[in-house]
């Protein structure tokens, strides 16, 4: 038996699969999306068809097969887009905003032990037992949820972010995958986010744990990332997984991130959390849907012209910093 020859292509291909399956975030692994599935099949049986929308961000009763993977969803554009921006990112990724983590997480770690020494002397040398292990992923997730507002914020209400940033609310359609439609330039700033969160948790933890501790884990994702990973991808999975209105308060649910992407005046620059809701009540951008409100996804009629090929979308950034520096002295 004989081995297909490899040419440089094949190497490239093989190069590159192996890139994407390396970085392949958590919250794609099979165990997340069939727990997805699991949960959107209940929807289905508990609502007899209804909970779902279409490409239209309009609730509809459909039939099982359409419910879990709409044609008109998964044939649209956006969901190609989605896939050619996720592969360019994903790429560049390790080499780029991992390299920003990497740079910043251990100094920061550095940094918060040394401050806690010089200030309340050696740690306590705990043992490791595994309540302090669940208590170390519950503060790395609360502080990685506080620098993650503060960031989204700043996209939001800084123009010259929000050129960056709109390229994931150019998605006309929300599928698991659009959950890392980012521009190439936004993966630095994440991740310098979030290597600020883990120095500080890790700093923390590592003052009380000189021996080390590890943060308990499920399916390889920190514990209380099943949260995390509940509404990462399902929070862009166009089936409605709501919350009760009371627990909508103090956790983010995924339908709330429908609300994030409608471009209706009521939804803009809305629920830009995380995991819980605390900084958008704290900063006035909660809002809780009702069940199956409508939500069309997308920037609106005008700007999406400019964001909708994966071209385009690349660019986006550039023409309107472009237009930023040409706009004061066109006005001269
Ligand atoms: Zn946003
Ligand atoms: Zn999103």
């Amino acid at each position: 038996m004989t081995d297909t020859p490899a040419g440089p292509v094949s190497q490239l291909a093989d190069a590159l699969l192996q890139v994407l399956s390396e970085n392949l975030p958590k919250d794609l692994r099979w165990q997340w999306m069939l727990l997805m599935i699991a949960l959107a099949l209940g929807i289905w049986v508990m609502r007899n068809g209804h909970g779902a929308k279409g490409a239209d961000g309009r609730e509809r009763k459909t039939e099982l097969t359409a419910f879990l993977l709409p044609q008109d969803i998964y044939t649209h554009r956006s969901a190609r887009v989605d896939v050619l921006l996720y592969v360019f990112e994903r790429c560049l990724h390790p080499l780029w905003a991992s390299g920003a983590f990497l740079a910043i997480a251990p100094s920061v770690e550095g940094s918060v032990i040394g401050a806690l020494q010089s200030v309340a002397g050696t740690g306590p040398a705990l043992a490791p037992t595994l309540p302090w292990m669940l208590l170390f992923s519950l503060v790395a997730l609360l502080a990685y949820d506080f620098v993650f507002y503060c960031i989204h914020l700043a996209e939001h209400r800084i123009p010259a972010l929000w050129a960056i940033h709109k390229v994931h609310h150019s998605a006309e359609v929300l599928t698991p995958l659009t959950r890392y439609r980012e521009h190439v330039l936004e993966g630095p700033l994440y991740a310098a986010g979030a290597a600020l969160s883990a120095g500080v948790a890790g700093g923390i933890f590592g003052w009380l744990f000189p021996g080390g501790i590890t943060q308990a884990t499920l399916f390889g994702a920190g514990f209380f990332g099943l949260l995390l990973g509940f509404i990462g991808a399902f929070r862009h999975y166009h089936v409605g997984f709501h919350y009760p209105a009371w627990l909508s308060r103090w956790l983010h649910s995924p339908v709330m991130h429908h609300v994030h992407h409608s471009y209706l005046p009521q939804h803009i620059d809305k629920n830009m959390a995380a995991v819980t809701s605390l900084w958008d009540r704290a900063f006035g951008t909660l809002y809780i849907p009702v069940k199956d409100e409508f939500t069309p996804w997308g920037l609106g009629p005008e700007a999406q012209e400019e964001c909708r090929g994966f071209r385009q979308n690349l660019l986006a950034p550039f023409r309107d910093w472009s237009r930023m520096l040409r706009g004061p002295s066109a006005s001269l």
